[in-house]
């Protein structure tokens, strides 16, 4: 039984970057570019507008918490643990790894890692809202390793 607990939270992390990849791609540099404009240019001060999209996310695993603990449903706070970690697992790569928001001075060398800084740095390298490419947070495609000889 635990294993399909274990299923679920993978499941949800998995749906989670797709859904994530969608909602950035099509509704942050769509309708809700007000918001992602910010997470686009420079930031005066600790948090910007985008963050409010964080925010959000949190309420989906809030609610699937409450109430799967509530109905002694363990699949749908499993549902809730998912979306949690993908939150964490978001902050720490997004907003750590790559954007440095916490002040680490460790240089990675784990070549995943150094795919998913390059391709979110090619990300940034548009500051408009279109022609924007690789949206993943988690997961870069390969063609975005980089080589040996145009690391970032
Ligand atoms: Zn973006
Ligand atoms: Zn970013």
């Amino acid at each position: 039984m635990t294993l399909l607990y274990f299923g679920i939270i993978l499941a949800t992390i998995t749906i989670m970057e797709a859904f994530s990849w969608f909602f950035h791609k099509y509704v942050l540099h769509g309708p809700l570019w007000f918001l992602h404009r910010s997470h686009h240019t420079t930031r005066h001060g600790l948090f910007e507008w985008n963050d409010l999209v964080s925010v959000a996310y949190a309420l989906p695993a809030v609610i699937c918490i409450y109430h799967g603990l509530q109905n002694n449903m363990a699949w749908l706070v499993s549902i809730g643990a998912g979306i949690t970690i993908y939150g964490i697992l978001y902050f720490a790569l997004h907003d750590v790894v790559i954007h440095r928001r916490v002040k680490i001075k460790y240089h990675f060398t784990n070549s995943y890692l150094l795919r998913l800084i390059r391709a979110h740095k090619i990300h940034h390298k548009h500051l408009g809202k279109n022609g924007s490419c690789a949206f993943g947070f988690l997961y870069a495609s390969g063609k975005y390793q980089p080589k040996a000889s145009n690391m970032v």
